[in-house]
């Protein structure tokens, strides 16, 4: 059992305000999480929305715990009862309602913690209303970062991640001009096939890949950790939350997880953070940026995890790496598509419709397709279904 605090926690500012924050996607992996560490900061955050996809019976179990006054469902049919259900709560429905959700006067941070292309237009809702995003949904910076950034730029808004290895390069930056950094380094896990060899890799099904060593994660983020596309993403958003060329940004397989990322400085000096593998660590830091306090997280031990290890990666055996690349150099929509034809041949992959090694043929293959254009948010979602359409029949 891990302590818990059962008072206000440590180290905190005595005049330090209550956050009111907004979850998108709390019924999912850093949902839960989240409401975890609200829990531990017991009453200095106070949610005051949360929307999910369609677990009704969740939402309401969550909103009842923490009391919150402003609920959520994605999906139409889902929401049906709910308001029945909950008489004291205020009940969104839809993209619409989850844009409402983003905009709630009362809140001050948005978690977007959404799966999928859903997340950026409340997410573009929030920034408008002048919030601090805690991201975590990928798509908002694979397919529309720029947008995003310029957006949050001109509205003076931090837009904090959670990903734990751009978490790790936003704390190293913390403080430094963009002038000073010299590269970005990503570190990957590597996956379950990090040493397999191309006979090998073409062999894996599903439950060889869904064996992941170090992170719990659900079954998309799990392959794509596999195919190493995950960092491929990540290379996508870090490039706009940080403003770096992609030519600057360097990935290092780093099978431990305990360096979650790392920043060379124009003078040689390299900053990394590390830290146990648990994502509740970059939520509270996004939430409580730029504040950091004792909510009684385990310790990293630095005996325990040696030796540490670095490994160039392979873009031979996992070619997502270069296609990220390419994505990023023809810009536009490229990023978009790369991303949604992923989506659906992971999911063809786990259906065992696709080998392993057929994941990438295809999101290459829907790429080679797609000539991009403008990156505006109805042109992304057009070019999201166009890639995922083209993933189900290649
Ligand atoms: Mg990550």
């Amino acid at each position: 059992m891990e302590a818990r605090p059962t008072s206000a926690p440590s180290g905190s500012h005595p005049d330090w305000p209550t956050r009111r924050i907004v979850i998108l996607g709390s019924t999912g992996s850093i949902g839960t999480q989240t409401l975890d560490v609200v829990r531990r900061l017991a009453g200095r955050v106070e949610v005051v929305g949360i929307a999910a996809h369609r677990n009704a019976d969740m939402l309401l179990a969550q909103a009842e715990e923490f009391d919150v006054p402003h609920v959520c469902l994605a999906e139409p049919e889902a929401a049906h009862g709910l308001a029945s259900a909950s008489p004291a709560r205020m009940v969104y429905v839809g993209q619409d309602g989850m844009n409402q959700l983003a905009e709630l006067p009362e809140a001050d941070t948005v978690v977007v913690a959404v799966a999928g292309a859903i997340g950026i237009a409340p997410t573009h809702a929030a920034i408008r209303s002048g919030k601090r995003i805690a991201l975590a949904s990928k798509e908002v910076l694979v397919a529309a970062g720029e947008s995003t950034m310029q957006m949050a730029r001109s509205h003076g808004v931090d837009i904090v991640p959670i990903d734990s290895e751009h978490s790790a390069l936003f704390q190293c930056i913390h403080g430094n001009p963009s002038a000073h950094i010299e590269s970005l380094i990503l570190t990957a896990s590597g996956g379950p096939f990090r040493d397999f060899d191309l006979e090998q890799m073409r062999a894996v099904g599903p439950d060889d890949a869904l064996r992941h060593p170090t992170w719990n994660m659900g079954g998309l983020v799990t392959i794509n950790s596999a195919t190493l596309m995950n960092k491929g993403l990540e290379v996508i958003e870090a490039r706009w939350l940080f403003d770096v060329p992609s030519d600057r940004i360097e990935v290092i397989i780093h099978p431990q997880s305990i360096v979650h990322s790392l920043v060379r400085f124009r003078d040689g000096s390299v900053l990394a953070q590390m830290g146990l593998p648990d994502m509740r660590l970059p939520i509270q830091y996004a939430l409580l940026y730029p504040d950091r306090i004792d909510t009684a997280l385990p310790r990293l031990e630095l005996s325990a995890c040696a030796p540490l290890t670095f490994a160039e990666p392979d873009t031979q055996r996992f070619p997502a790496l270069r296609l990220a690349r390419d994505a990023i150099a023809a810009g536009g929509t490229m990023p978009a598509v790369m991303n949604g034809a992923n989506e659906v041949a992971v999911a063809r992959f786990l259906e065992r419709d696709l080998p392993f090694l057929g994941i990438m043929k295809t999101v290459e293959a829907v790429m080679s397709r797609h000539s991009p254009v403008e990156p505006s948010l109805p042109n992304v979602m057009a070019a999201d279904s166009w890639a995922r359409e083209q993933a189900r029949r290649s």
